[in-house]
């Protein structure tokens, strides 16, 4: 697959970073990945088990570079350990981690909050997708360069749900809002070592998690409508803010929660026609 709608350049030359949440050509994860790639990064991708291995496999193949692979279920720490010593055994250091992981059950992303939200659906949602990241930022940073040796860069995704209630969007509204509040205190814990961490709230994406929540096509159509752009958030948009905040570009921003949504985020009231 060609490069062609990212820039290319030597912005990530020399950095090697892990990729977690390619599931497949249309994953956000997958477009920060060309990006980074397009910019002359190393990548290593985790996948969550064998099924997504065969649908991963052509994409990283299509990249051209040596492939590496790992399995991840972010939810087993048997499966973390593994991934994690795969890491450390294969590349000296780590320059940046890519976190754009999520999951809640279907039955919990529609209707009422309130009434369909159970405890293992909780849990569940707050444990794949907030604690997951607190999990790999933790075992990263340890494979991280020091301060003196350029740091290093984290990044996580995000969405508007955690602010604002969007309808169906649910638990994992509250799951984004822990995530965000774990970026901030991850970033105060790694910033003297030099390491930053970020999120991006993005606007929607078709993907196959936007699949997942009742309403996707209206939340489209609305984050288009309403938005400043009058747009679509775009993959080229997404994956620019990430080489922002994983490159040196980025070298003073940590504990951000970066909107990239087409202005979406900041109208309260969408234009008034009469
Ligand atoms: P996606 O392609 O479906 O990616 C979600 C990824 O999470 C998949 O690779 C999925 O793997 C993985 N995952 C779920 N449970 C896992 C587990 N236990 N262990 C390891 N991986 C697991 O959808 P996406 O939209 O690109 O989502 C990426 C991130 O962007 C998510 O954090 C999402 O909330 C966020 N985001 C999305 C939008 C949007 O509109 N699409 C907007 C803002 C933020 P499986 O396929 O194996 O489950």
């Amino acid at each position: 697959m060609a490069n062609t709608e990212f820039p290319t350049g030597a912005l990530m030359k020399g950095k090697r970073g892990m990729v977690m949440g390619v599931a497949n050509k249309n994953s956000i994860a997958w477009g920060i990945a060309r990006q980074l790639h397009a910019q002359g990064a190393k990548l290593a991708f985790s996948y969550q088990d064998e099924t997504l291995e065969k649908r991963v496999r052509p994409l990283v193949d299509s990249l051209g570079q040596e492939p590496f692979m790992v399995t991840a279920d972010v939810s087993s720490d048997k499966s973390m350990d593994a991934c994690f010593k795969a890491l450390e055994n294969r590349w000296d250091k780590l320059d940046f981690l890519v976190h754009a992981i999520a999951f809640a059950g279907k039955e919990e992303l529609q209707g009422s909050f309130t009434h369909n939200t159970t405890r293992p659906g909780f849990q569940r949602a707050m444990d794949i997708s907030a604690f997951s990241f607190v999990d790999a930022a933790r075992r990263a940073s340890a494979l991280m360069p020091s301060k003196e040796e350029g740091g290093g860069a984290m990044v996580s995704l995000t969405y508007l749900g955690s602010e604002r209630v969007v309808p169906n969007y649910n638990v994992m509204g509250v799951a984004k809002a822990a995530l965000e509040a774990s970026t901030r205190y991850i970033a105060r814990d790694l910033g003297p070592q030099g390491i930053r961490v970020n999120a991006i709230s993005a606007g929607p994406m078709r993907t196959l998690a936007m699949a997942g929540i009742s309403g996707g096509r209206t939340l489209m159509k609305t984050g288009k409508d309403w938005s400043m752009l009058k747009q679509d958030t775009t993959m080229e948009g997404i994956a620019g803010a990430a080489l922002y905040l994983l490159s040196d570009l980025g070298k003073s921003c940590t504990g951000e929660i970066l909107h990239v949504d087409a202005g979406f985020h900041a109208v309260a009231v969408p234009d008034i026609e009469d």
